[in-house]
């Protein structure tokens, strides 16, 4: 073993600096800086470089967690990208957004009483250091493919695609409702998460590589999917789930309540320096106002951590369990409580309260039943405990689910599962339409960046096999 591993002993776990949470209310930049070279090194040389890597296991891309930890510690980071970017498309928007606490870190085997490698801080710093360095080029493809391939979508998914088709040397043509691309990335994650300029980079990059983006190109609006079939060898459908699930309290349909989506997009936009009018007119921006967020999730903590920046008088988070059942992610839950969001645990709404504009929400407190069929403890209304929260602005953030893409994109004949989500041979990736792909949330349901990605690389490497045995049994 080189003497740079093995480290955990006498080096501790060492996050890269974190700005104070009074500084960081002033800005939409990101929460944690960049390690520098000495700490990237010292962490990563913490690794004890397992002989079963749990880390490299549990990563949803298989990432060769092990040895670009050991490159780095070793000093040769231009291979340790080399070896991050051959399994993954987006290593330093990886490093920053996925759950580590769940995925690589949580599963850490370094030694019972040590804390885990800090993998993904590491692997975000090798991709930034790549980026700096000018080691990143456009894709430069060994030959021309005359086969073009049509994208809907360039969210993770999409992208990933994407990049790996071209590298082949495929016409991709990517294909998004949107004016940029990015997708979530970049309309739906907040800057303090993953800054946009990080997301502007790799989809810049993809451009120089040839891929052709068709942008405010709604499909169903400005083509069906039949008109893009007839145009391209093969499609891949990466739409993203959108549809926000709704709640049913009396009150619901009053003006200043808000579905996530549309807030986060608005305050997305106007760091990205774009003209939102329902910002402007103050129907989308929290300043000076009482805040409800509802639901626990990652986009609940997205919005709540969005009204503190946008100087709102105060921000509650109603959750219907508490802390240690909800899904949000740990380290975001205690990043909104350092900025000043008050989490109220164990509480539903029972109805919102106003005559044209919501006042207030009337919510109820809850408690842990039976456990359900997943064993999950069902929430209850305790009896006789209505209380109610001050409130301007009511946003819900309870989740998304598809849209009905068969009507959508006028392709009855496409087959969806009865929760809406394209429906798959999950050993092709294959609709049951012959040529037609589909990849990411539009077939997992809302999930995440880290396995969009995967399902974008593993549906590229389906196409290609599928285009490759059309071309032998054509000829
Ligand atoms: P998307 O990113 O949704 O991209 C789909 C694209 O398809 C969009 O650009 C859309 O405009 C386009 N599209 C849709 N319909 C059409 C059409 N008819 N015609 C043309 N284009 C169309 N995951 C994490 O790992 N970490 C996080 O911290 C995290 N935070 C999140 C915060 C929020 C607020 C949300 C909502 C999600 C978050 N996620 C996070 C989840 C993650 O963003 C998604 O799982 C991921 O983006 C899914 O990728 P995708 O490519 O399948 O879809
Ligand atoms: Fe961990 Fe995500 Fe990177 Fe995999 S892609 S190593 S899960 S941070
Ligand atoms: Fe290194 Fe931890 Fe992975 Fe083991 S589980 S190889 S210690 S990062």
């Amino acid at each position: 073993m080189a003497d740079d591993l093995l480290k955990f002993v006498s080096i501790e776990q060492r996050m890269p600096a974190k700005r104070a949470a009074a500084e960081r209310l002033k800005d939409f930049e990101e929460v944690y800086a960049e390690f520098d070279t000495k700490g990237a090194k010292e962490q990563a040389s913490r690794c004890s470089q397992c002989g079963v890597p749990f880390c490299h296991i549990h990563c949803p891309l298989g990432n060769n967690i092990p040895d670009w930890l050991r490159l780095t510690a070793e000093d040769r980071l231009e291979d340790a990208y080399e070896m991050a970017a051959s399994t993954n498309n987006m290593p330093e928007i990886c490093g920053r957004i996925c759950p580590q606490d769940r995925l690589c870190e949580g599963n850490c085997v370094i030694e019972k009483d040590f804390d885990s490698v800090t993998i993904g801080s590491v692997e975000k710093y090798i991709a930034d250091t790549a980026w700096e360095n000018g080691w990143i080029k456009p894709i430069t493809p060994p030959r021309e493919l005359e086969q073009s391939i049509g994208i809907i979508g360039a969210g993770p998914a999409g992208l990933a695609a994407a990049e790996e088709l071209r590298k082949q040397g495929y016409q991709v043509h990517v294909y998004d409702r949107h004016d940029r691309a990015g997708g979530l990335l970049i309309y739906g994650i907040p800057g303090f998460k993953l800054e946009k300029d990080v997301v502007g980079r790799r989809t810049g990059r993809l451009e120089q590589s040839g891929i052709t983006f068709h942008l405010d190109f709604e499909v169903g609006r400005e083509a069906e999917l039949g008109e893009l079939r007839e145009k391209h060898d093969a499609l891949l459908i990466a739409t993203g789930v959108y549809r926000a699930r709704g709640l049913k309290v009396p009150g619901v349909g009053m003006k200043n309540i808000r579905e996530a989506l549309d807030y986060l997009i608005a305050s997305n936009r106007k760091g990205l320096g774009d003209t939102v009018p329902e910002f402007e007119s103050g129907a989308l921006d929290a300043k000076g106002k009482n805040v409800v967020v509802i639901g626990g999730g990652d986009t609940a903590m997205d919005c709540v951590r969005t009204a503190v920046r946008q100087g709102a008088r105060s921000v509650k988070c109603v959750y219907r369990r508490d802390r240690e059942n909800m899904p949000g992610s740990v380290r975001e839950v205690l990043n909104a409580e350092e900025e000043g969001v008050e989490f109220v645990w164990l509480a539903g709404p029972e109805a919102f309260v106003g005559t044209d504009k919501v006042e207030g929400v009337r919510a109820y407190k809850m408690r842990l039943g039976a456990p359900d069929a997943t064993g999950r403890q069902t929430p209850e209304p305790v009896p006789g405990s209505s209380f109610t929260l001050d409130c301007d602005l009511a946003v819900l953030a309870l989740g998304f689910e598809p849209e009905d893409l068969p009507a959508l994109f006028g392709a009855p004949e496409l087959r969806v599962t009865r929760w809406g989500t394209v429906t798959v041979d999950h050993s092709t990736m294959m609709t049951n339409l012959p040529g037609v792909f589909a990849a990411g949330d539009i077939v997992r349901g809302a999930s995440l960046v880290v396995w969009a990605i995967r399902d974008g690389r593993d549906a590229a490497s389906a196409i290609h096999s599928f285009l490759q045995q059309e071309a032998v049994q054509a000829a």
